[in-house]
């Protein structure tokens, strides 16, 4: 039997290579069985192990990769922080706002805490309508700032806990007042004491008639925790997060605790910070939201975290405003990486040197190449054009300065959901090298104040790429909004073929469930985008995978008839109900 190793979590292009498939029959697979995955999806081991051994091969667990080396893992971010501290000259320090979280036990509050801070002190108006919850967000009390972090369950963090190299300053260890002490706040209190983290007791639900602050009390001091009062020094709070009261008394605890802590950062030197999550968005691209531990990062550093590089397009803060700069303390969102950077991983603002570009050129390029010389080329553009559309470009110019002031304004060109991507820089003639990559990256080739080596205008005649030349920076430009405006007027319409009513559920799985119900307007068809709604409220989508009339399947279902339908999600599973609607559409592209 042949083995395969893999990996806690893989993408479909690497699980394809390793079963030495291609992508199309790996993504074919997965549907089969019920998982429907695009090229650059990750998943977890148990779904790779589950299909492997379908296939014939023996799982074997593979360790995790340790994180690239340049950027730091988790752990190294104290160590990073200690480290550029030596010998710094004192004046070089500034106080920064303290960075706090919350643990303890489910359900003793710490989402009503958050949630409170956040609505009655983020100035209002400020707040900008900000409703869905946040991972970061900071308040100012007494004109000074605080930073609240939502730790998420991610393992990253756990580890990062356990092993005391966290981006908190002060721990808020809640505990419900009616509750009392629970085995998660045993553990919490116990690598929370392991990593010497600063922190303050907050018994919470004290409106609870069955609250009893001095019990819990009583159980710390059982567990070597002397609160103030109690013959001991550790700061205690006692709130009610539902309604509000004394929350003004743990923020001046959390402010006197800084204090003593004497929170200060290098604020004039490159931005170090962690990130806390990060998702692609279909228009603005992998956007990660990153607090800054240290230095200052701005607009327009080059950055690693972990195993993503990339140059910053935009900051904003956590209110949603573009900023120019982050200093320590900070929650931002940062857009402009290449791919998505991992929770948990150390972010680098990185001197723009020749070790990076050569990073982030050999990336491209063999990325580029594989792309060109593989069947499977059309298969993957098709797949990240869903993403977002890209205008492939590249550029060459006279001076490195002039080649800098263009690609910095291309980087920041963003046209409805097309976005531009530089596949190559370089100053000098225009070569033959340069005709070839723009022909198989489909690139458009620039050429600022420069001219064409005689050898590319042959290359150039035969490959039909024709360099465009210009020698203002604005007609370069205006020539780039024109080509990004035509890719936006490939319309993606939506055409609605009707809807069904559910009327029986007859299989959940985990990722997939079989319906049966009556099409009540218009037809649905096999391979239809759908949506699940209950009273009008979208629940749900995902694709038709299977249509079934009595046994026989068949490729459509119209008004008055019953079908049994495959419905696969595409996004988080929902449970079907009798009486649901689901409504089936497509995408044509104009
Ligand atoms: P978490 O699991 O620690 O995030 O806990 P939640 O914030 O979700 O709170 C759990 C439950 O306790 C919710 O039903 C809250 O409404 C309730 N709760 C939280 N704080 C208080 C409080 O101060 N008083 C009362 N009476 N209930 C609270």
């Amino acid at each position: 039997m042949e083995k395969i190793k893999l990996p806690p979590t893989i993408t479909v292009k690497e699980f394809a290579k390793r079963l030495d498939k291609s992508v199309s029959d790996t993504i074919k697979i997965l549907m089969d069985n019920g998982f429907l995955a695009t090229i650059n999806e990750e998943m977890d081991f148990d779904t790779a192990a589950i299909i492997s051994e379908d296939l014939g091969f023996k799982v074997e667990k593979e360790e995790p990769k340790k994180e690239a080396k340049i950027a730091g893992s988790p752990s190294e971010l104290s160590k990073m922080l200690t480290e550029e501290k030596k010998g710094v000259s004192k004046k070089r320090f500034k106080k920064r706002p303290p960075i706090v979280t919350i643990l303890g036990h489910v359900d003793h509050g710490k989402t009503t805490l958050l949630d409170t801070i956040r609505r009655t002190k983020v100035a209002e108006g400020e707040s900008g309508g900000i409703t869905q919850h946040i991972t970061a967000y900071q308040v100012k009390v007494k004109g000074k700032e605080i930073t609240f972090v939502d730790t998420p369950g991610h393992e990253a963090f756990q580890k990062m806990r356990a092993r005391g190299a966290g981006i908190a300053d002060i721990a808020i260890i809640i505990i419900a007042a009616d509750d009392g002490v629970k085995p998660q706040t045993k553990e919490v209190l116990e690598s929370i004491q392991e990593s010497k983290l600063p922190f303050i007791i907050c018994l919470n639900k004290i409106d609870k008639p069955g609250a009893n602050p001095e019990k819990v009390k009583g159980q710390l001091a059982e567990l070597g925790i002397l609160v103030e009062g109690w013959g001991g020094e550790i700061p205690i709070v006692e709130i009610s997060a539902k309604q509000n009261k004394n929350i003004d008394d743990l923020l001046d605890t959390i402010l006197l605790v800084a204090e003593i802590e004497n929170l200060i950062s290098i604020f004039d030197k490159p931005g170090l910070g962690l990130v806390l999550e990060s998702h692609l968005d279909k228009r603005r691209g992998p956007i990660a939201t990153i607090i800054i531990k240290s230095g200052t990062l701005n607009q327009g550093d080059f950055v690693i975290a972990g195993n993503s590089s990339g140059k910053v397009r935009m900051i904003e803060n956590f209110h949603g405003k573009k900023v120019a700069h982050a200093t320590p303390g900070m929650p931002i969102t940062v857009l402009g990486f290449d791919h998505l950077p991992s929770a948990g991983s150390v972010i680098k603002a990185t001197p723009k040197d020749k070790l990076f570009l050569k990073q982030r050129k050999t990336t491209k390029y063999s990325e580029e190449s594989a792309k060109s010389s593989s069947p499977l080329k059309r298969i993957e553009q098709s797949l990240e054009k869903e993403k977002y559309k890209k205008l492939n470009v590249i550029v060459k110019a006279d001076t490195q300065g002039s080649l800098e002031a263009i690609v910095q304004i291309l980087e920041n060109l963003e046209i409805e959901d097309v976005i531009i991507k530089i596949i190559k820089t370089g100053v000098g003639q225009i070569t033959e090298s340069d005709v070839l990559l723009a022909k198989v990256s489909q690139a458009i080739l620039y050429g600022f104040r420069i001219s064409t080596s005689i050898t590319a205008q042959e290359v150039q005649e035969k490959e039909h790429v024709k360099p465009r030349h210009f020698d203002v920076i604005y007609h370069l430009v205006t020539d780039i909004q024109d080509e990004m405006k035509k890719i936006v007027t490939i319309q993606e319409i939506r055409v609605d073929h009707g809807f069904m009513k559910v009327l029986a559920v007859f299989k959940t799985g985990k990722k997939d469930m079989i319906i049966g119900g009556r099409v009540e307007d218009g037809k649905i068809l096999k391979g239809d985008k759908l949506e699940v709604k209950r009273d009008d409220q979208l629940i749900g989508t995902g694709v038709l995978m299977q249509l079934k009339k009595g046994k026989g399947d068949f490729s459509e279902c119209n008004t008055g008839e019953e079908c049994g339908v495959t419905f696969l999600f595409d996004g988080p599973a929902v449970k079907i109900q009798e009486k649901d609607k689901i409504f089936a559409y497509i995408i044509e592209k104009k």
